[in-house]
């Protein structure tokens, strides 16, 4: 479905649970979330009639997160029901990666196209003070485990934190020449109120890249369709096994070729990332449903607002309760 500015809306994000087993500071607050009610969140059933919904509407790739999705019991019989579905194209998962050795088969086996890995440190002391919790190794042995189950794209994300990480960014876009994996540097977004993040943490992307020798633009020529639809710039080493990208979601947002949206654990669609505005779909008929999906689509906004530093998301919720 287009919607009122003319962008096609073709992918949704599915958060899956607000809960998670790491506690990044950028992201959630330090003492977690309050427990939902169980009868406040979707269930499968809901969640399905929703991806119906979508897929009735254009939409044909989605991408599962939270929260850690992985955390959900049922995790491997949500992929297994929407990968199935007549339409889906592309479904994907976004994880802290701490699970995904156990899960990286059978979330393979249950139709997973892809996977993304959020990792923003390669020191052990960095990451558990960012994180709150000493599971670097595992994160590593879950990106191992992927790479083994040969999923078609396994990506990293890194949120580059002036003062925290930016030391590193040679080190990680590096590891694109050891491994098949693209790893893309992220802009921090000012989301979280609490955490005491200063100007110098708020690092535009644009320098990174000419930065980091050896980094060449990739042709667009030579992207395919999906690629060029990318909210990444995408770069690589000459022998590069994977690529470097670059996404720019603060200091020259992507709004103008924005095509998702994006569907809370509690069943609720957020048109942006960051407005305030949510539409219910749980406990509506299929009827209804279709017509919030509409509604969300169609209220869309053109842009997001100035969101640099101290200037904060217009969204109620923290990025843990959204999905990212
Ligand atoms: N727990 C999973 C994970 O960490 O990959 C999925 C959910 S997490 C909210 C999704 C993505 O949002 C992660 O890559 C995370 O780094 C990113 N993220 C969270 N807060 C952010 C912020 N304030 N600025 C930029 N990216 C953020
Ligand atoms: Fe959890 Fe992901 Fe947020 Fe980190 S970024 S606290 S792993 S939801």
């Amino acid at each position: 479905m287009i919607d009122s500015f003319g962008r096609e809306i073709t992918y949704l994000r599915i958060s899956l649970t607000d809960l998670c087993n790491l506690r990044c500071k950028y992201c959630m607050p330090e003492q977690g979330v309050c427990k939902k009610a169980h009868e406040d969140m979707m269930t499968l059933e809901e969640m399905i009639k929703g991806v119906k919904t979508a897929l009735s509407l254009g939409i044909r790739k989605f991408r599962l997160t939270g929260g850690e999705p992985l955390l959900k019991k049922n995790i491997i019989d949500i992929c297994r029901k929407i990968s199935e579905l007549e339409g889906v194209e592309n479904l994907c998962i976004t994880t802290n990666g701490v699970l995904l050795e156990k899960y990286a088969k059978d979330l393979k086996e249950a139709g997973v196209k892809g996977v993304n890995i959020s990792l923003d440190t390669l020191d052990r002391e960095k990451f558990l003070y960012m994180t709150g919790k000493d599971e670097l190794e595992s994160v590593k042995r879950g990106i191992k485990a992927a790479l083994k189950e040969g999923f078609e794209k396994v990506k990293i994300n890194t949120v580059l934190i002036g003062g925290f990480n930016d030391d590193e960014a040679e080190k990680l876009s590096k590891l694109t020449l050891q491994y098949p994996l693209d790893l893309r540097f992220i802009e921090l977004m000012p989301m979280n109120r609490e955490a005491n993040f200063g100007k110098e943490s708020f690092v535009p992307l644009d320098y990174l890249a000419a930065s980091l020798k050896g980094l060449q633009k990739i042709d667009e020529s030579s992207l395919s369709a999906e690629d060029k639809g990318s909210v990444a710039k995408l770069y690589k080493y000459e022998d590069g096994l994977g690529r470097v990208g670059f996404i720019s979601a603060v200091s020259n947002h992507f709004c103008a070729s924005c095509n998702r949206i994006r569907l809370t654990a509690d069943g609720k669609i957020k048109p942006c990332l960051h407005s305030e505005r949510e539409i219910n779909i749980k406990g509506l008929d299929e009827l209804s449903m279709k017509e919030a999906f509409k509604e969300a689509i169609l209220n869309k906004p053109i842009a997001h607002g100035d969101l640099s530093f101290g200037n904060f998301t217009k969204s109620a919720r923290s990025m843990n309760c959204i999905g990212g």
